[in-house]
């Protein structure tokens, strides 16, 4: 039996943890998601970073007055079997939530590929459900001394690199992204040299976002 196999049996006996995920919103239907893919986006709530150009501080605080239940995401994703290739997890940092990997494994196996946007927060948990994931978009913000400019968080450029090391380290196809703002323009040309260094073969520069959740 293969590690992946051994964890997704593993994971399946504790299924019903993935009822704790906290979701915060959904998308039923994108094509910008996961590329190539057509895809519902659930965002997780909570964040512990504060970015200050953050679209979707909805989702910041860990828990939400409006939260959507694990059954109805479900109950949804049934509808829309053969339908939709791909369910990614969004935030928010998904990473947050004990429940992710249940749900992931719980997505699967209704026959969806899944995807992950994660800002590389929490490296440890990042790489825990790497083998339940299909494809993962990193934001990677900046340099890793640049980060707690931008985030707020002393530390956060080491967890985020350490997480694009954790993903390079295994087969899951990845896309980097780096939210451009004007102040980092200067630090471009330096970030998409290291990010070359480090292996990274897709990169995709992206401008601030206005709010994404429904
Ligand atoms: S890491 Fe992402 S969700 Fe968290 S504050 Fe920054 S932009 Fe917002």
């Amino acid at each position: 039996m293969s590690r992946r196999t051994m964890q997704t049996a593993e994971y399946a006996v504790t299924a019903t943890a993935a009822g704790s995920l906290r979701v915060g919103g959904m998308i039923p239907l994108t094509t910008i998601d996961y590329p190539g893919e057509l895809a519902a986006v659930i965002f997780c709530q909570g964040c512990p970073w504060r970015c200050g150009y953050c679209h979707n501080t909805r989702l910041q605080p860990p828990r939400t007055e409006a939260p959507i239940g694990w059954d109805q995401v479900t109950a949804f994703l049934a509808q829309r079997r053969g339908l939709l290739d791909a369910v990614v997890f969004s935030g928010g940092e998904p990473t947050l939530q004990s429940g992710l990997a249940q749900a992931m494994v719980q997505v699967r196996k209704m026959g969806f590929k899944v995807g992950l946007h994660t800002a590389g927060i929490y490296p440890e948990r990042l790489a825990r459900v790497l083998p339940f994931t299909d494809w993962v978009g990193l934001d990677i913000k900046a340099l890793p001394e640049d980060y707690p400019a931008i985030t707020g968080m002393p530390g956060s450029g080491e967890a985020a690199w350490e997480s694009l090391y954790r993903v390079l380290a295994t087969d899951v196809a990845l896309e980097v992204r780096t939210t451009v703002v004007p102040e980092m323009e200067a630090q471009l040309s330096a970030l998409q040299s290291r990010l070359a260094r480090a292996g990274v073969q897709r990169h995709r520069l992206q401008p601030v976002r206005s709010p994404s959740i429904p």
